[in-house]
């Protein structure tokens, strides 16, 4: 039903590339061949490219909370394009495509017991309407692991964190998150999920808040990586 309903709306607003406006796809194949995947070798820390295997200079200097992290894609071109078609215009269909693109880097992380995705403020989300995190990383799961947006809470709103730099996003975000439910995490393999890290500051504070839980270990997938 949900399947047909999505074609109806195909055939009524046909579906334009994010990256280059070309009727007909969600993506075309000339943009999905410039995404600018991260190979390994990548900083185990921060998923960051660099140009020898450990951590780059940054994640020495200021080591996060988080046991590893991979970062799919760089946050440039094409899947700019489709996170801002997916955030800011709600076209729901790249959910799926942009799990796509982070899937072969699971690969890359221990088998966890849970995702979780990165929770938005109830602000925002009554503002979206829908958290992108949980959606794309529900389409990642699949029916082979549990998606539990619940496992952590943000306590308090915090601004937007465009444009500002390591230690103002530490600020803001330092303590915003929360576990409601310490039984149920505690011991627990996580995986944190979000779509885009940029100083990774965010990651850090829910990774503090499982950790803080009792958590057995938390890595992070994301699907872009900004600089
Ligand atoms: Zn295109
Ligand atoms: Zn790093």
């Amino acid at each position: 039903m949900h399947d047909l309903w999505e074609r109806a709306l195909d055939l009524v607003f046909p579906p334009r590339c994010a990256g280059c406006g070309v009727r007909g796809v969600l993506l075309c194949s000339t943009c999905e061949a410039a995404i600018a995947y991260i190979q390994p070798p990548a900083c185990s820390s921060c998923g960051g490219r660099v140009t020898r295997p450990g951590t780059c200079p940054s994640c020495r200097a200021y080591p996060n909370a988080l046991d590893g992290m991979v970062a799919a894609t760089e946050f440039a071109g094409p899947v700019r394009a489709c996170i801002h078609a997916l955030k800011y215009e709600g076209q729901r269909g790249y959910a799926g495509l942009l799990a796509a693109m982070a899937c072969p880097s699971l690969a890359r992380l221990p088998a966890p017991d849970a995702i979780v995705p990165v929770p938005l403020s109830r602000e925002r989300q009554r503002g979206r309407g829908f958290n992108q995190s949980l959606m794309i990383a529900r389409h990642l799961a699949a029916d082979a692991l549990p998606v539990i947006p619940e496992w952590l809470a943000r306590t308090r709103n915090t601004p937007p964190q465009v444009g500002q730099d390591r230690e103002a996003r530490q600020a803001n975000v330092a303590g915003a998150f929360a576990c409601p439910d310490l039984a149920a995490v505690h011991g627990q393999r996580i995986l944190l999920f979000d779509d885009v890290a940029t100083t990774g500051a965010t990651l850090d504070a829910c990774a503090r808040a499982l950790r803080a839980a009792g958590v057995a270990s938390v890595h992070a997938l994301v699907v872009a990586k900004a600089r």
